[in-house]
């Protein structure tokens, strides 16, 4: 059970999914999991990988976390009938500006939706040990409301599938902004533990994940969070992240791991304020696929979309135990990666580094203290098994294998430049240092 153990890896990807748009100046942009894809694609890393093109979710998975009147609303509105449902409507969902209301939203939201549940579905049938979904880990959309650019939760979802076949689910949440979302919704269950680390205060957003928040009820102990300041660098997020991580482990043993890697902890993103580097990032998803578990790896926040590209791409090729060059393939996308075109370019740092030795030894301290708590780890009857999947059924498997090596010419085939995201208006900072 070493780093340098080959591991079967899926990884879902479809191509509709980077032709959605939030709208001009929106910092969420699907476009970037096109770079992403392509630039994956170019590196060759597709042919270490079951390359599979996602279904989308339908009614009945996303209402296995979301309320109906939700769904049935994200399945109705669209921009050009927005004026007729009434504000109070509008404003319970939590729509507007931060979760605009764009053209194919709810396809978008079936799309990455679709490819976690299909990758958490196949860990279950065990036919792969680390299934990936870039498109995934929208972790702030609750039960029946959008929020911070979320408006189905992935996460949630792919957890819920997980647990039909696994006692305990272990997730590990290192975007910038705290995983509140799924959180809250596993915060009084023992079956899944939350680990998040994340930027907190200065009303930074959402606004939760104190050390203080540990779950409650049969869940207490059960989330953990670990607030952190403005400028984190390498060596202090992994001086913090390898021991809790470690700890939970041991204390917790969970019999699997979803792993949301948003990208907006990474230094120069437009929205986050760590100072993060792609190998450090990456060092802790090499951390976390050492323990050896059944892993599912998903995307989430990042907003410099050409360093998002690297860094899902760098850690593509971390979970396959593959190097890479530093310098990039030409491919769709190239003239974004400019001046240096390399995978790791040098990273100007734009916040210092606020968090002292001594207040992440404070917040360690606090964090391992919660975990002795947790006595050993809870047992589960796994007495009967689950339903079948709604679209995935794992009899489908074998005729999936042979359509597999037509399912990566289509994919593979499937990215090109989208002309709105590349040609946006001069206030899009996309391609700013
Ligand atoms: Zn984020």
């Amino acid at each position: 059970m070493t780093s340098s153990t080959k591991r079967r890896v899926s990884y879902f990807y479809n191509p509709e999914v980077g032709n959605f748009h939030f709208g001009p100046n929106h910092p969420m942009k699907p476009h970037r999991l096109s770079l992403t894809h392509n630039l994956i694609l170019n590196y060759g890393l597709y042919k270490k990988m079951s390359v599979y093109k996602s279904r989308e979710a339908n009614l009945y998975d996303l209402k296995q976390f979301h309320s109906e009147d939700y769904i049935d609303f994200l399945s109705r509105v669209s921009p050009s009938t927005l004026h007729l449902w009434q504000e109070a409507s509008l404003s319970r969902f939590n729509v507007g500006d931060d979760c605009p209301i764009f053209d194919g939203l709810y396809d978008f939201c079936k799309i990455y939706s679709g490819g976690s549940i299909e990758a958490a579905a196949k860990i279950n049938g065990d036919l792969a040990d680390i299934a990936v979904n870039w498109s995934g880990g929208l972790h702030h959309a609750r039960k029946d409301e959008a929020s911070g650019f979320c408006f189905i939760n992935d996460i949630v979802l792919a957890i819920l599938e997980l647990l039909k076949y696994h006692p305990r689910v272990l997730y590990i949440d290192i975007d910038v902004h705290h995983g509140d979302a799924v959180q809250e919704a596993f915060y009084i269950t023992d079956r899944v533990m939350t680990v998040s680390f994340h930027k907190y205060g200065d009303s930074f957003f959402p606004g939760t994940g104190e050390v203080s928040e540990i779950g409650d009820k049969k869940g207490k102990y059960y989330s953990v969070n670990v607030p952190l300041l403005d400028g984190i660098d390498d060596q202090t997020y992994t001086s913090i992240f390898k021991p809790v991580i470690q700890k939970t482990i041991e204390f917790y043993r969970p019999s699997a791991i979803v792993l949301q890697c948003g990208a907006d902890s990474l230094a120069c993103d437009r929205l986050g304020c760590f100072n993060l580097s792609i190998k450090g990032h990456g060092e802790c998803v090499s951390y976390v696929k050492s323990f050896g578990l059944p892993t599912l790896v998903l995307g989430g926040g990042g907003y410099t979309v050409k360093n998002v590209a690297r860094c899902w791409t760098y850690e593509t090729s971390l979970l396959l135990d593959t190097d890479i060059s530093n310098d990039l393939p030409f491919n769709d996308y190239f003239e974004y990666f400019g001046p240096d075109f390399q995978l790791h370019p040098d990273i100007v740092a734009r916040f210092d580094n606020q968090n002292s030795k001594q207040y992440v030894d404070d917040i360690k301290m606090r964090v391992l203290e919660n975990l002795r708590s947790l006595q050993h780890a809870p047992s589960v009857q796994m007495d009967r098994l689950p339903p079948d999947l709604s679209y995935f059924e794992l009899q489908q498997e074998q005729e999936d294998e042979e359509e597999e090596e037509k399912i990566d010419v289509r994919i593979i085939s499937g990215a090109k430049t989208d002309d709105r995201e590349y040609y946006e208006d001069e206030f899009d900072n996309d391609r700013d240092t």
